[in-house]
């Protein structure tokens, strides 16, 4: 029974997987710490950071067991209210605990307790005396002289954590030899780059884009969720940014989030030229302090517009206007471990819970958007033609079945990539399968090269000479012999370097590039290669999901799929509509200027419905047709699920621990929900590790939460639960 107390309890939220908040006395000395205050307390044997999330006067613990809390970090909240509600609704909607969900909210310094201050970044840069001392009169000193050599090569200086980043030790002290020494001064900048005194001018908005502009404004100051809908090279942007600057003369801040390989230089160019206010950026390249001043400053109001990814739906800000969620039908808006939110799910939450307006871009709406749309939940905007004049692509099926294929390239695709060419034209080829052969057999007995550890094949990387697994990153050398019977072994199947290869071999006179992440690996090289493709330096490029992405190539005009077959037969039963979005995609990157694009899909399946609804009547005719399969499938939006998620070293153990959870759960006899399954996952072995699927499927999402409520928690205390590494996942997009 719980007890009461004369001073109140404290009630705080703890980085840790258990549910629920954990109860403190107040500190021996000072006030109270505010609803939204970090606080470091005693947890078991450590010593944690936390966030105040409640004051109560009782507690379920008896008086002595309870303790003080050691020190409070903020005499302010960190963290307002409504975002902290969001948090805690999103901690009760994804069934994860409210401490992790709130780390996942806050930048690592603050999560490690350091002070909520911007200060600014300091940079070093050489003094003039510094420029002119060669680093190897510094003998006596190595570390001095590394560091002057790494200023030597930045004139435009580096930050403490970018020199911590390259050196073998920690560079402060030599940092501090030589700014005694005055070959090195410290500079402080504000964190955000100041806007632009002179700004182009913006374009003349078309009538459909004034249009899409006037709804987003008109609903300004309340809720409202608009789909905007419309082709790459539409305008979409455009409207973004013309909605902003409303915003922004109000006072207002925007939320901007795209997806991570959408967040290009070239994007933050465009609003950074266009927009007059501070743009705070958040993406994962950006180190600590970086992270850290600009989310403080996003917190403060400094920054006009907040530009992230994903995790940017959790930042802070003071004056709430819009949230804009670009390309809100990417898969990387969701979070596939630990904690598994959807950001263009929270977004819109967030924005009826801030009551202002949220627009979801895409050029090829995710079905859920759709969904939302017919049921009258969300508004729909579209823009139909490209802006600025540009022609549409016209999408034509290669049926490749009994053609000749030269390492995946047929002879009709191989024509047309001449003509276009010849016609000083670029060409871009998609094929999602990185590395030179995804499959490594010999011809003689049929052995196959499998990872020992996954039921997977490895694939065969030519460049670096090894085989590789994709799925748990496990290596080997490329074996010379079949080792079962000493025969030659033959790559099998096309990657993107072989493609590569390939095109060296059929157009020699044309450069070709490959952009896939194995060839971006290297901090700057994707810019670097996407400038070259921009500048015409590489006239073909080949690339996996990297290139349907955002990018804007103005002179491509011949866009192939190599294999749409890939998404037409998966057992997820959104891969088709991820096809679709990538063909559309991939068909955007051609003919954005004013040349007309042409656009070829190889494939086996020439007749396959979906396709020929795609082709016949574009993605709205494809979405449509693809609507009413889910609704007679009773699949999402028509339904929602949740995925529970076993795997062990051991075979037997995730099937049984899912089949006692399926039992308990029926016991409950929870209204409207039907478990699919226990059975295991497609891919049954996975990094050494046996993997079991529960699906469970609810028409009703009220109902899926009621169950899912009493039920998560009993599972800890499942026989066989120790045996696993279990988690729920609910509105899963990867069913694999
Ligand atoms: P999306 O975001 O839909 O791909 P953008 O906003 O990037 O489209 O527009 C595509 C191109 O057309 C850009 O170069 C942009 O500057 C240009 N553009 C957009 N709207 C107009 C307009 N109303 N008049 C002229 N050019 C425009
Ligand atoms: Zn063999
Ligand atoms: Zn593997």
């Amino acid at each position: 029974m719980p007890r009461s107390f004369p001073a109140s309890i404290v009630q705080v939220a703890v980085p840790t997987p258990l549910h629920g908040h954990f109860d403190y006395l107040p500190p021996t000395q000072g006030p109270l710490p505010t609803v939204g205050a970090r606080v470091r307390v005693p947890f078991g044997r450590r010593r944690v950071v936390g966030l105040v999330v409640g004051h109560g006067q009782t507690s379920d613990l008896p008086e002595g067991r309870l303790k003080h809390i050691e020190a409070v970090l903020d005499e302010t909240p960190l963290l307002d209210t409504p975002l902290l509600n969001l948090l805690r609704w999103a901690a009760d909607y994804y069934h994860h605990s409210l401490g992790d969900v709130i780390s996942t909210a806050l930048p690592n310094n603050l999560r490690q307790g350091k002070a909520a201050m911007a200060r600014g970044i300091e940079r070093y840069r050489l003094t003039q005396a510094g420029q002119a001392t060669a680093p190897d009169t510094l003998t006596r000193a190595p570390r001095q002289a590394s560091v002057l050599h790494r200023l030597q090569t930045h004139p435009e200086g580096l930050t403490l954590e970018q020199l911590r980043a390259d050196q073998d030790s920690e560079p402060r002290p030599a940092l501090k030899a030589l700014i005694d020494k005055g070959l090195v001064a410290s500079h402080h900048q504000p964190c955000l780059e100041p806007p632009r005194v002179e700004r182009p001018d913006a374009p003349v908005l078309n009538e459909a884009q004034q249009l899409a502009v006037s709804r987003i404004t008109a609903s300004l100051g309340g809720f409202t969720c608009h789909l905007l809908e419309g082709v790459t090279g539409s305008g979409k942007t455009e409207v973004y940014l013309h909605a902003i600057e409303q915003v922004l003369e109000r006072g207002l801040q925007c939320l901007v989030l795209v997806p991570e390989i959408a967040l290009t230089p070239q994007l933050l160019e465009r609003f950074r030229q266009r927009l007059n206010t501070p743009i705070a950026v958040l993406h994962s390249s950006l180190n600590e302090g970086e992270r850290h001043c600009a989310w403080l400053s996003a917190r403060s109001g400094e920054a006009g517009v907040i530009i992230g990814t994903r995790s940017a739906v959790f930042v802070p800000w003071a004056r709430p206007g819009l949230v804009i969620v670009d390309e809100e039908h990417d898969s990387s808006l969701k979070q596939q471990e630990g904690f598994r939110y959807h950001a263009r799910d929270l977004a819109v939450m967030r924005g009826h819970r801030e009551a202002v307006p949220v627009v979801l871009g895409s050029a090829t709406p995710s079905l859920e958007s759709l969904g939302n749309v017919e049921r009258g939940q969300y508004q729909r905007i579209e823009l139909p033609g490209r802006a600025g004049g540009a022609v549409a692509p016209r999408l034509k099926v290669l049926d490749v079945r009994q053609q000749f294929m030269d390492e995946g390239l047929s002879t009709a695709l191989l024509d047309a990539m001449q003509r276009h060419l010849e016609a000083d034209g670029q060409v871009l080829l998609f094929l999602n399968r990185r590395g030179f052969a995804p499959a490594l057999i010999c011809h003689d007995c049929g052995w196959v090269a499998d990872c020992h550890r996954c039921d997977a094949r490895m694939t065969w990387h030519a460049g670096a000479r090894r085989l590789r697994c994709h799925h748990c990153g496990h290596e080997t050398g490329i074996p010379v012999r079949c080792p079962s019977c000493g025969s030659a072994l033959a790559p099998r199947g096309q990657g993107t370097e072989r493609i590569e290869q390939a095109l060296h071999k059929h157009f020699p006179q044309y450069p070709a590039i490959r952009i896939d992440r194995d060839s971006t690996r290297r901090k700057g090289s994707l810019e670097s290669a996407l400038e070259g493709v921009r500048e015409g330096r590489y006239r073909i490029l080949v690339g996996t999901q990297m290139l349907a992405k955002g990018h804007d190539f103005p002179n491509v005009t011949l866009a192939a799929i190599l294999d749409a077959d890939q998404g037409l037969f998966s057992v997820d039963f959104r891969a088709v509509e991820r096809l679709a979005q990538t063909i559309i995609q991939v068909a955007g990157r051609s003919g954005r200027a004013l040349r007309a694009g042409e656009v070829m899909i190889q494939t086996h399946q020439p007749d396959h419905p979906l396709l020929s609804s795609l082709l016949g009547g574009g993605y709205t005719a494809f979405a449509r047709t693809a609507l009413t399969e889910r609704r007679e499938a009773a699949l999402p939006p028509y339904a929602s699920l949740a995925l529970l998620r076993a795997e062990a070293a051991d075979a037997q153990a995730p099937l049984a621990f899912l089949e006692k959870a399926r039992d308990h759960l029926q016991s409950l006899s929870p209204p409207g929900i039907h478990p699919w399954g226990p059975a295991p996952a497609p891919m049954e072995r996975r990094a050494g590790r046996y993997r079991a699927h529960l699906l469970l499927h609810a028409p009703r999402r009220q109902d899926l939460q009621q169950a899912l409520t009493p039920w998560l928690p009993e599972l800890t205390r499942l026989p066989g639960a120790r045996q696993v590494r279990w988690s729920i996942d609910v509105d899963p997009v990867d069913l694999t």
